[in-house]
C-alpha cells in the first residue's frame, strides 16, 4: 500500500472526523503512543478549566453535592464499554490500587490464599499479587504464557485446585498485544471455586469488552491509555453486583462508608459499587476520564475496533514487506481475533531504534529486551501516519542513523 491508497482510506473512514477533537500540535508528528498516554481532547480542556474556574473557584466547597458521585457516575459512563451492568464501576485510585484491594477482597471471601498468574503479565501486577498472596500466607502461582498469543487455557486448568482463591491476568498483553480468552478462563476459574480479576488497561477503549459473557470476573484498568483520560488520570474497578455483598476493601475509607457524612466511628461498607472506594476522589482528574469515555461512547468501540484492525493489518502488511528482511521480528499475533490495539516488532537493536524513531518524528515505545511497541490509536491516527512511521523507519535503518545512538536505555522509555 502506498501513500495515496492510504489516503483514499482515510477518506471513506466513518471515523475520520474524530482527529479534529483532539489538540494535535504539530502535524508532522505521528503519534503511535497512544497505548502509553492517549492525546488531549480539546472538550478535555475545556471542560477542565470550567471545572477549576467555575466549581472550584466560584462555588467552592458547594461543589461537592454534585462532585461526590462522579466516581459512580463516570463509572456507569464506562461501563457500556466493557459489558458491565450500571451500577458495577467505579473510578478511583490508581490500578495498582485496585488491584490490591480487590485481589485481598478475593481472598478474603474464598479463604484460599494462592493466586494464579501468568508470566507476560504487567510487572506491577505481578508485585501486588505477590504482596497480596504473601499476607494471606500463599504464593503465586505464575503459567508459563506464550510471548506472541498470551496464556492457554488449558495450561490455566493445570494450575487451579482447592488451594487459589484467584486468577488474575491481563486482557491484553502489554508487550505483545494479545487477547486473552478472557471468558473462558473467567468460567475455568468460576467452576474451581476461584474469582477472577482481569487488567483492561490495554484493551479498554479499542477491543470490545463483555464481562457480563464471565460470571464472577472482575475487572481494573486505567484510564489515561486508550480512554484519553489524561496523566494519571484515575483508574476504574468493576464487580459484579452478585459480588458486592462478599467482598471488603482492604482499605475501608470514609468515600467506601454506607453514610460518610454520618462520622460514625465505626466503618460500615455502602451496599453497592462504592464500598470499594476510599478517600477523596480527584475531581479535575475525573472530568478526563468522563470526557474520554463519552467520546469513545460517542464513536463507538465497534467502529474503533474495525479502524484499529485495518491500521495493525496495514502495519503488518509493511512489516513482511519492509521489515522482517531488515532483522525485525513480529512479536504480535497475525490472527486479528487476538490482536489488541497494538503492534509488537522485536529486533536485537530495538532500544536505540526507537530513539531514533522518536527523532525522526514517530512516537513509539520501547519494552525491553527487544521490543517496539507501535500503538495507532483509532479515534486519531490515520492510515498515512502508519504509512509515514514505515517509511522514516525504513529511512533510518537504510542510513544507519541509529547506529549514533547509545545502546543503554536511559530515562522514562
Ligand atoms: C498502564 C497499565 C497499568 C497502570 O497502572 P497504574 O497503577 O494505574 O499506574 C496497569 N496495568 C497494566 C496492564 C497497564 O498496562
Amino acid at each position: 500500500m502506498n501513500r495515496d491508497n492510504a489516503a483514499e482510506l482515510d477518506a471513506a473512514d466513518p471515523l475520520r472526523g474524530f482527529r479534529d477533537r483532539f489538540v494535535v500540535d504539530d502535524p508532522g508528528l505521528v503519534y503511535l503512543d497512544g497505548n502509553s498516554l492517549g492525546r488531549l481532547p480539546k472538550a478535555t480542556a475545556e471542560a477542565m478549566r470550567a471545572t477549576i474556574d467555575d466549581e472550584w473557584g466560584r462555588r467552592l466547597v458547594g461543589s461537592w453535592s454534585s462532585w461526590v458521585d462522579l466516581p459512580e457516575r463516570v463509572g456507569d459512563a464506562i461501563a457500556p464499554l466493557i459489558g458491565a451492568a450500571a451500577g458495577d464501576v467505579l473510578v478511583a485510585d490508581q490500578t495498582s490500587v485496585n488491584l490490591y484491594k480487590l485481589a485481598t477482597a478475593a481472598l478474603d471471601a474464598t479463604g484460599r490464599a494462592d493466586i494464579v498468574t501468568d508470566d507476560s503479565n504487567f510487572p506491577s501486577d505481578r508485585y501486588v499479587l505477590d504482596a497480596v498472596a504473601a499476607r494471606a500466607g500463599g504464593r503465586v502461582r505464575v503459567i508459563a504464557a506464550d510471548p506472541v498469543h498470551g496464556p492457554d487455557p488449558d495450561v490455566l486448568v493445570a494450575a487451579l485446585d482447592g488451594g487459589v482463591g484467584l486468577v488474575s491476568m491481563s486482557h491484553v498483553s502489554f508487550k505483545s498485544g494479545a487477547i486473552a480468552d478472557l471468558a473462558t478462563m473467567a468460567r475455568i476459574a468460576d467452576a474451581t471455586g476461584a474469582l477472577s480479576l482481569w487488567d483492561l488497561s490495554h484493551s479498554v477503549g479499542v477491543v470490545p469488552i463483555d464481562l457480563a459473557a464471565a460470571p464472577s470476573a472482575m475487572a481494573v484498568g486505567c484510564t489515561y491509555k486508550y480512554l484519553n483520560g489524561g496523566p494519571g488520570a484515575p483508574a476504574f474497578l468493576a464487580v459484579p453486583a452478585a459480588l458486592h455483598e462478599r467482598l471488603r476493601s482492604p482499605i475501608p475509607g470514609w468515600f467506601g462508608h454506607d453514610d460518610m457524612f454520618a462520622f460514625d466511628p465505626d466503618y460500615r461498607p455502602a451496599a453497592g459499587i462504592r464500598r470499594f472506594a476510599a478517600g477523596t476522589p480527584p475531581i479535575v482528574s475525573l472530568r478526563g476520564v468522563e470526557l474520554g469515555a463519552a467520546l469513545t461512547a460517542e464513536a463507538g468501540i465497534e467502529s474503533i475496533r474495525a479502524k484499529s484492525l485495518a491500521l495493525t493489518e496495514l502495519l503488518i502488511e509493511r512489516f513482511d514487506s519492509d521489515l522482517a528482511a531488515r532483522g525485525f521480528r513480529l512479536g504480535s499475533p497475525r490472527n486479528p481475533a487476538i490482536r489488541g490495539g497494538h503492534v509488537a516488532l522485536r529486533h536485537e537493536d530495538g532500544y536505540r531504534i526507537a530513539q531514533a524513531l522518536i527523532d525522526h518524528g514517530v512516537v513509539v515505545d520501547f519494552r525491553a529486551p527487544d521490543t517496539i511497541r507501535f500503538g495507532p490509536a483509532p479515534l486519531y491516527t490515520r492510515h498515512v501516519d502508519v504509512v509515514d512511521a514505515v517509511d522514516r523507519l525504513v529511512d533510518l535503518l537504510d542510513s544507519r542513523a541509529h547506529e549514533q545512538y547509545p545502546r543503554a536505555r536511559t530515562g522514562v522509555t
